[in-house]
Parts: structure tokens; sequence; C-alpha cells
């Protein structure tokens, strides 16, 4: 590590960064403009700011028409958030208490919690070096008790859904396709979250379309839709001192309130107009960052590259280096990380427990090493709709002198 590797000495010892400071990172929050304001304002100043009750389509109707169009799928239910979106999901596809749902070990928490909020168990399962659900791991995690298959498009990459599809039918499993981080990436040309029985979606401020907090859900079946949009309004037994008749048409069942705001879903209908604009964006950085770099670094394996884009996520030998990696790319002004902190879901302390608030539902899962150990070592650098040619050439720069400083070097799938 002296100055003989191009570019000079590595920030992280002493030597000047490639960078000052980082590029912003984020989604659909960058790209945001006065017309989502300008959406809100026009809500308010309307006064209809629930979607039910008042003449006339509401903006969450809109929202829901402009998503099925987008998603081509059938039937969507906007909600308040992505993890009321899998909650509804499983409660539509019927999901009978205590059944098991297999959930990847790497993703974010909510799918779990999902799964028990809908009163089943979340089943943690080995991913592959997609970082996604390893399909040869999911069939051996199937038992009696299994109702759904949970997989997760993670970060603007599709799972490849062609074996999980075939799992799903041969064994009579649900589908259910998380594309909490991938709305507007496809596989195959379909776009994620129209493939499985349902797919939900999500719109926290850190995702594609953003609106702060919110989320839909996709489904083919009106049975499943009509379940899941009786869940999300009090199990269809609305009743108020003025009357109604939400949900009329079937018998009511308890439910809980995850309906979304008129503000949410005009915001929405305004950043979803932007999303095609920010996988293109997002997709061109990702190539010319991996195209520019050296050819021996080894890439998660992304299964349809041509409807992705995905931050590039390489491999290192092992944690260590992977940790070492993160550090110098942050030195040098490249905002890089290993995704949740290099923590699989199946050991977070209250999933390991399984604690949930009404007590203990299962006993410790098995590890998912294969997973520990593909996350662990892996370095993601982040991606920004907003990013120039300058940037990703930054990027191209500090992934050069790291490499040449043999930080690189090892790693495999
Ligand atoms: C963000 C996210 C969710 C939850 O969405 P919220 O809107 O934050 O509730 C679910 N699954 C995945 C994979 C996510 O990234």
């Amino acid at each position: 590590m002296t100055g003989a590797s191009p570019g000079g000495a590595l920030a992280v010892d002493g030597g000047t960064p490639v960078r000052a400071a980082p590029y912003a990172t984020g989604r659909g929050l960058l790209l945001w403009g006065e017309e989502e304001e300008a959406a809100a304002v026009d809500v308010i100043r309307s006064r209809r700011l629930f979607r039910y009750g008042a003449e006339g389509p509401s903006r969450c109707d809109e929202l829901e028409a402009a998503l099925g169009r987008r998603v081509g799928s059938p039937h969507v239910l906007c909600t308040s958030s992505g993890t009321a979106a899998l909650t509804a999901a499983l409660v539509g596809l019927g999901m009978p208490a205590g059944a098991e749902v297999i959930v990847p070990a790497v993703t974010f928490v909510a799918c779990a919690n999902a799964v028990v909020c809908a009163r089943g168990i979340p089943v943690t399962v080995e991913v592959d070096d997609t970082l996604m659900l390893d399909p040869g791991a999911v069939e051996q995690a199937i038992t009696d008790r299994t109702f759904a298959i949970m997989v997760v498009h993670l970060g603007n990459v599709a799972a490849d859904l062609d074996p999980l599809v075939e799992l799903a039918r041969r064994h009579g499993l649900v589908l259910l396709e998380d594309a909490a981080q991938s709305l507007g990436v496809s596989h195959r040309g379909r776009p994620v979250g129209s493939v499985g029985d349902a797919g939900v979606t999500s719109f926290q401020t850190e995702k594609n379309v953003t609106v702060g907090e919110g989320g839909a859900v996709f489904c083919r079946d009106a049975e499943v839709f009509g379940r899941a949009a009786r869940f999300h309004d009090q199990g269809g037994q609305f009743t108020t001192n003025r009357g109604g008749d939400r949900g009329a048409g079937s018998e009511p069942t308890t439910g809980s309130n995850l309906r979304m705001t008129e503000i949410a879903a005009a915001m929405g209908l305004v950043q979803l107009q932007r999303l095609d604009d920010l996988i293109e964006r997002l997709r061109a950085a990702g190539s010319a960052i991996v195209a520019q770099a050296d050819p021996s670094l080894v890439w998660r394996r992304i299964p349809d590259p041509a409807g992705a884009a995905g931050d590039p996520t390489l491999f290192c030998a092992d944690r260590m280096a992977a940790r070492r990696v993160v550090g110098a790319l942050v030195a040098e002004g490249v905002p890089a990380h290993t995704m949740y902190g290099g923590q699989v879901l199946s050991n977070m302390p209250a999933l390991r427990a399984g604690r949930t608030p009404w007590g203990q539902e299962w006993t410790p899962p098995p590890r998912c090493r294969v997973s520990e150990q593909l996350l662990g070592r892996s370095v993601t650098i982040g991606l920004s709709p907003t990013m120039t040619d300058r940037d990703v050439a930054d990027v191209g720069e500090a992934l050069a002198k790291v490499g040449a400083a043999g930080l690189l070097g090892g790693g495999d799938r």
C-alpha cells in the first residue's frame, strides 16, 4: 500500500481521496419535484383527504389503476406501507393461522414481521449467489405446514422466478413476490409483482417510488383481492353513524386499518411517472461501473440482467476483506456498504428467539450459513438516479485504487 498503486495511497491510509464527498444515494426521492408538492396541495385544498365516502374516483383509486397498468396486474390495493401490503396479501391469499411461509435469509425484517402479523411462522431459507432464494434450499424447507414462498426481489434485481413458480405449482403452494425494492424491474419481460399469485411493493422514502410511507398489493384473483381489501378496511364490517356499505357483498371478518391517505396517493401518481426514467438511470450507472471495472472482479449473479437495475455488488474473499473494502471505498468518497450490515434475517435476535409480542412462537431456526457467508463478504456500491458521468468515473477510479492495493482479490461465488 504505497504510492506505487494508481491514484496513490488509499485515502484510508492517509492518501488523497478520489472524491472530497460522496454523491447522494437514493431512489425516487432524488427525482422529487414541484409536481409532487402541487399534487399534495391540490388534495389538501380539496378537503378530500380520505379515499372513501365521496363521489367519483379517489386518488387511491387512480393510483391503483395506474399501478395495475404499469405492473400488469388486474387487481391493486393501496396500503399504508409495504409491511401492511405483505400482511394484507397473506390474509387475502387465505393463509391459515400457524402456517409456515418461506422467506429468504437475506432481506429486510419486514418480511418476517408481516408473516407473524398475519399469524404465520416465518421460515428462513438460504440464498444463492444471486443473494436471493436458492430454489434447491426452498424445496428442502417445504413441510406439511408450508403455505407460501415469499420471494424477495432484492435491490432492483428480479429473482429467478421460473424454478419458484414450478416449485409452488408442484407442491400446491402460493407464490408471493416482495417487490418493495424493485418496482419497475422485470424478469424475462414480465414486471415483478405480477408473476406470482400476489405481489407487493413499498412507497417508503428509500424506495423507487416514494410518498414517505405507503405500499400496494398486486393480485390476479378477485377473491384474493376482496379478502385483502376487506382486511385492510376493518374486515369489511365498516359502520359509522353516517352509515356506509364498504365491504358489502361478503361475510365480514375482523380486520385492521391499513389504508392509504389521499395525499400519499396523489404524490404516488406523480412519482410513478418518474419510474421508467429512474430505472433507466440506475441501470446505466450500474452497467457502466461494472463494464469499466477489472474483469476479474466477482459480482453478484443477476438472473436477468436486461430487466435489472441493481446496485453493483461484488464478493470479496471473506467478511474481513469486505469490511476493509467498504472502509477503503467510503474513505475514497464512494458510498459502499454491506447490505443489512452483513446480518441475515435468521440471526436477528427476535427471530432467533421466536419472540413475538404475543409470546414465544417458535424455537431457534437453523443457521443459514451459506447466506451468512455470501452476504458477509459482499460489498454493494450505492447508486443514484442523479449520478453524473464524473461520479461513475470516480467509482471506477476508487475501485481501481482499492484493487491495486490488493484488497479485492480472491472472491468467488
Ligand atoms: C422496505 C421493505 C419492506 C417494507 O416496506 P415498508 O413500506 O417500509 O413497510 C418490505 N420488504 C422489503 C424487501 C423492503 O425492502
